[in-house]
């Protein structure tokens, strides 16, 4: 199996180059934003209570989001592979991910973190919260998830790092250029 992470701070491109990564692997793409997004759309006690937590942009529990790609992986068992996007956001979502995979009898192959300016995530994240609807793309809520990304967020890069697992992408430029420097990288991996 080819099991990436998509690794970046609010902003840097995750689901945009996720996009990309699907149609030419054809891999399953795990987004717990995604997921929490549709519980609260579909109005569900789960969506309830993560819209609070989310909409401060503080981060869900980890017991919540472990359960939900557990319970994602199990839906896929016959997927080539997954990308995980804003998944694992802290090191007890790491080792729990690395547990449920040596399960499956599988591994992560690598993470892609994506490098991008402060100035120019928060501009991102600006313009995009004047089209997504997304209520956590607000000045506050932005500068709060900035600090969880700090704190809770940046060790998970080192945890992959020991592993010998990380590959940093400058996320600066063309779609079409990020997602080349991207290939670059997954070329080492098969599925
Ligand atoms: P995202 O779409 O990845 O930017 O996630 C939006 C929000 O969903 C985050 O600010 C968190 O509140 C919540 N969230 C998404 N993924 C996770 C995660 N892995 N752990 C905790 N909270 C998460």
């Amino acid at each position: 199996m080819l099991n990436i992470v998509l690794f970046g701070p609010p902003g840097a491109g995750k689901g945009t180059q996720s996009q990309s990564l699907i149609e030419k692997y054809s891999l399953v793409h795990l987004s717990t934003g995604d997921i929490l997004r549709a519980e609260i759309a579909g109005g569900t006690e789960l969506g309830k209570y993560a819209k609070q937590i989310m909409d401060k942009g503080d981060l869900v529990p980890d017991e919540v989001v472990i359960q939900m790609i557990s319970n994602k992986i199990d839906a896929n068992l016959a997927a080539k592979g997954f990308i995980f996007d804003g998944f694992p956001r802290t090191i007890p979502q790491a080792q729990a991910l690395d547990e449920m995979l040596a399960q499956k009898e599988t591994a992560i192959s690598c993470m892609v973190s994506l490098t991008v300016p402060e100035d120019e995530l928060v501009s991102r994240l600006i313009k995009r919260g004047q089209t997504s609807g997304r209520a956590d793309d607000n000045e506050t809520a932005i500068r709060n998830r900035f600090n969880e990304y700090m704190k809770k967020t940046l060790p998970v890069a080192s945890f992959y790092q020991n592993q010998h697992k990380l590959y940093q992408i400058d996320g600066v430029g063309s779609l079409d250029s990020i997602f080349e420097r991207i290939e670059g990288v997954l070329s080492h991996f098969s599925a």
